[in-house]
């Protein structure tokens, strides 16, 4: 990809400021021939990757401020290779991050009446990668915890060991028949069902925060990925929160917001963008290229081309709140008094956080308790004291299932490897572009917002420079 025959530098305009847009417009606008000049386009009148984040004084002489990121922005050793590559090469600081996680059943009356009262204490508590003992919950008697506590581990052993040996159907190609879901998968190596939705759903489905139904119907191969990848590899968080990303990553771009995105057209030459302000106005405006870093409902809307193929893909709204509401967790704080997180340091230099599952028949709800005192609540089952929310938030959470990977495989596929209909829109076709979490095949996580940025750089002939560093 070339400078226009002017010489002057291509014009990319990308739209979406979460992690995918904020890498995308850093890597163009970095390119060492200059051959890029973006313009990043947000509809917030905030910078949407840390927009929802909150800013606590610290106790320390200091009185700097400690930054809690909502949604959480956890990553992992294995399954983020590239997302830690380009913290190591932004010179981002990150810590290892030891959880600690309740599993609470919530009784069936529950249900009906959402009563806090209704809560019992937690049926078991695990320390991630084993790096503690857990406590045992007070509320449960010590035979019962010990063949409870055995019964988890055996079947934790068993899915592992699936994990890595008893490998997902992948779609045929012969057939059309799809890749295999999650629940088909569960049933076919006969993991106990208790476990399943005791344990395995409420963990996985608050990393994917959405119903356990929705998540049976993901590609088992995502979820077997993330495990196989992250197994025995530690949890990180960014030490100063997202917004040390952000501000990296937006060095010297030329970042507009309250740009409303309505159409994106492609042209004989380039691609014409329609806008809305919040003053009411609209306008159109002409790129080389365009990148959507936006969900693929989103997408969809704006720009006919790819309306029957992303309206198929799955999404949810998650709603998150941060506030200091006790109230839920008290049976769990009841329950393992002994244990005091602030001086427990289990090895690690950041002291163990709890994550709370409340989960009923079809939903877990999470409480992630940070540092600061500050509770983060996903997916709220039970209501909370208003006076004590701090923050409330919705986000679109983009899901899986068979169809929409090969939906999206299909977008990404590379023409040169397989053959692919000619009526099959790809990105980068008419000089638009898309990026997102949800833009590879895998978890809808924070590494896919980094691949896909990659990915974009590397079609219009961009290095990227922490590729190779280990
Ligand atoms: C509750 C929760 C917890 C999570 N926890 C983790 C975690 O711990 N680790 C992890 O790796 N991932 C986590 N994720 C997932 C991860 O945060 C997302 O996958 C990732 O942030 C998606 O980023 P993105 O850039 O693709 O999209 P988004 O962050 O959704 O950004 C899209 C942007 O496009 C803008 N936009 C949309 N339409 C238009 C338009 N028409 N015109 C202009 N702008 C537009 C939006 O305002 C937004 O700023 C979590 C997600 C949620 C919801």
């Amino acid at each position: 990809m070339e400078k226009t025959q002017s010489g002057r530098p291509r014009t990319v305009a990308v739209v979406g400021t979460g992690m995918a847009g904020l890498t995308t417009a850093h890597l163009l606008h970095q390119d060492p021939e200059r051959r890029y000049e973006v313009t990043l386009l947000e509809k917030r009148q905030q910078i949407s990757l840390s927009a929802e984040s909150i800013s606590v004084p610290s106790k320390d002489e200091n009185n700097s401020a400690i930054w809690a990121d909502v949604p959480m922005r956890a990553f992992a050793g294995g399954f983020y290779q590239n997302l830690i590559r380009m913290y190591d090469y932004l010179a981002v600081k990150y810590h290892a991050q030891p959880f600690l996680f309740s599993f609470t059943r919530l009784p069936r009356p529950q249900q009906a009446s959402l009563a806090t009262s209704y809560i019992p204490g937690p049926q078991m508590v695990y320390a991630s990668n084993f790096h503690q003992i857990p406590p045992v919950p007070r509320t449960v008697d010590l035979i019962n915890w010990l063949v409870g506590a055995v019964y988890a581990v055996a079947c934790y052993v068993w899915f592992t060991f699936c994990c890595f040996f008893i490998a997902p159907f992948e779609e045929d190609p012969q057939t059309g028949a799809p890749s295999e879901t999650l629940d088909h998968y569960l049933r076919r190596i006969w993991l106990p069902q208790t476990y399943v939705v005791n344990y395995l759903l409420p963990l996985i489905s608050s990393v994917c925060t959405c119903s356990h139904q929705e998540l049976l119907c993901f590609p088992a191969s995502d979820i077997l990925a993330y495990k196989r990848r992250t197994h025995r590899q530690q949890h990180f968080v960014v030490t100063a929160g997202v917004q040390s990303v952000q501000q990296k990553l937006l060095q010297d771009i030329d970042v507009r917001l309250g740009v409303n995105l309505t159409h994106v057209t492609p042209q004989k030459e380039g691609v014409q963008i329609a806008y809305s302000t919040p003053d009411g106005q609209t306008a159109t405006e002409h790129f080389d290229f365009v990148v959507l870093a936006i969900s693929p409902d989103a997408a969809a809307s704006l720009f006919s081309p790819i309306n029957s193929q992303l309206s198929a893909i799955p999404t949810t709204t998650v709603e998150t709140i941060a506030h200091t509401d006790e109230t839920t967790i008290v049976p769990m704080l009841r329950a393992t008094s002994s244990l005091s997180l602030k001086n427990r340091k289990s090895g690690f230099s950041s002291p163990t956080q709890r994550i709370h599952f409340f989960s009923n028949d079809s939903i877990t709800e999470a409480v992630h308790e940070q540092p600061n005192s500050i509770l983060v609540t996903t997916n709220p089952l039970f209501p909370l004291d208003k006076s004590k929310i701090i923050r409330s938030a919705s986000f679109i959470r983009v899901l899986r299932s068979p169809r929409s990977r090969m939906i999206i495989n299909s977008i990404f596929r590379d023409r040169s490897q397989r053959k692919v209909s000619p009526e099959t829109w790809r990105s980068g076709d008419n000089g638009v572009y898309l990026a997102g979490g949800w833009c590879w095949d895998g978890m809808v996580l924070l590494e896919g917002c980094i691949v896909s940025a990659m990915r974009v750089a590397a079609d219009l002939g961009v290095t990227v420079p922490w590729e190779g560093i280990d």
